[in-house]
């Protein structure tokens, strides 16, 4: 069980030992020494699983995502294909991209990062992906296994907060969760998954009527949203397990002090880089909640764990390997 115990200080300054902070890095870290053992015996049965990751374009946020899942492939000893076709590309010729990687035996998973330029059908080129080598979890068919409970690859952030749940000895079971967001990546895989483990679910978005109070009666909040802090001390009943998934850059400083005003250091740091890393749950509520990920360092790393669980599980199921038990969030 990996969850550290650690001392927060809260609002007035005082220590808090309640709060336990549940570390995506030593999370990634324990999943990526259970793959490793299951790449070496991969890799005496003559098979090396392989990712392609498709780069439309120079976005710089998906150029610094698609280097650091290459550099994952790298460290686990995985092989890697690095395609990048031009931002101007047509779907025609991006779907052509695909079917040729579709084709390929040694590529086990591909990757299409997205955004993609809005002149390309993003829906065509995902349902063109073989979902045997669909390692992001989006081709419908994938997404209709989940539903249906049976093995699928699962999208690789929801996959990552159940890990996190699970090995930190969060109890599923009958819990309340509630899940913010609704997205086809994480809000919907996500309450799928937790409705699996039997927790009873709610999901809200935009619309949802009381969001307070709902998001109060939870004993598990998932926060995916895409707005800075939005989830606050008074939306989270005390002792609940908060997971922030949300993942946003502030560059204004009245917005910083406002966050990072019982945070000292982090404050500080803002101050010299004028930039910040902060999720959707406000940086205070480490001081109401039972169990706590971290922004940065929490949800983040599993994401591109699971992405390497993935394609270790694509080569396996596609190649006819013998199955391995160590992650345990692949049903
Ligand atoms: P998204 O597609 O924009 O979906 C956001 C969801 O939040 C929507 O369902 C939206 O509701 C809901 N929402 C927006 N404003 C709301 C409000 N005021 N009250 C209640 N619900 C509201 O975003 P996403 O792709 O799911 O990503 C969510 C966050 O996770 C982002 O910060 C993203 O950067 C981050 N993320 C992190 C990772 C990671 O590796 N850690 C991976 C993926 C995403 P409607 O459906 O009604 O519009």
């Amino acid at each position: 069980m990996i969850a550290q115990l650690d001392e927060v200080q809260n609002r007035n300054g005082e220590s808090s030992l309640s709060t336990r902070i549940l570390s995506g890095n030593a999370i990634r870290d324990q999943i990526y020494g259970e793959l490793a053992g299951e790449i070496s015996s991969l890799a005496a049965a003559g098979i090396r699983p392989g990712l392609a990751a498709v780069l439309v374009g120079d976005n710089p946020a998906s150029k610094v995502y698609v280097k650091s899942k290459i550099a994952a492939c790298e460290k686990l000893g995985l092989a890697s294909f690095h395609l990048t076709p031009p931002a101007t590309i047509t779907t025609e010729g991006l779907l052509e991209v695909i079917h040729e990687l579709n084709r390929r035996d040694d590529v086990d998973g591909i990757l299409v990062q997205l955004p993609l330029p809005s002149q390309i059908d993003s829906k065509k080129i995902l349902e063109a992906v073989d979902p045997a080598k669909d390692v992001d979890g989006f081709h419908p068919m994938n997404v209709g296994h989940l539903v249906a409970g049976r093995p699928a690859l699962v999208a690789c952030t929801p996959a990552g907060v159940m890990e996190i749940l699970k090995r930190s000895g969060i109890a599923i079971e009958g819990a309340n969760a509630v899940v913010v967001g609704r997205s086809d990546i994480v809000g919907k895989p996500m309450a799928l998954l937790l409705l699996h483990a039997s927790a009873t679910v709610t999901i809200c978005h935009s619309k949802t009527r009381e969001l307070k109070e709902t998001i109060r009666r939870a004993d598990i909040v998932v926060a995916a949203i895409g707005r800075a802090g939005m989830v606050t001390t008074e939306h989270v009943r005390p002792g609940a397990t908060v997971i922030d998934v949300g993942i946003n850059r502030i560059t204004d400083a009245a917005q910083a002090e406002n966050f990072f005003a019982h945070f000292p250091e982090r404050l500080a740091e803002f101050r010299a880089k004028g930039t910040a890393l902060v999720g959707d749950v406000h940086p205070d509520v480490v001081n109401v909640a039972g169990a706590f990920t971290p922004v940065p360092g929490g949800v983040g790393p599993l994401t591109i764990a699971m992405l390497m669980s993935n394609t270790v599980k694509a080569a396996r199921m596609r190649r006819g390997a013998r199955p391995a038990a160590a992650v345990s969030s692949r049903h």
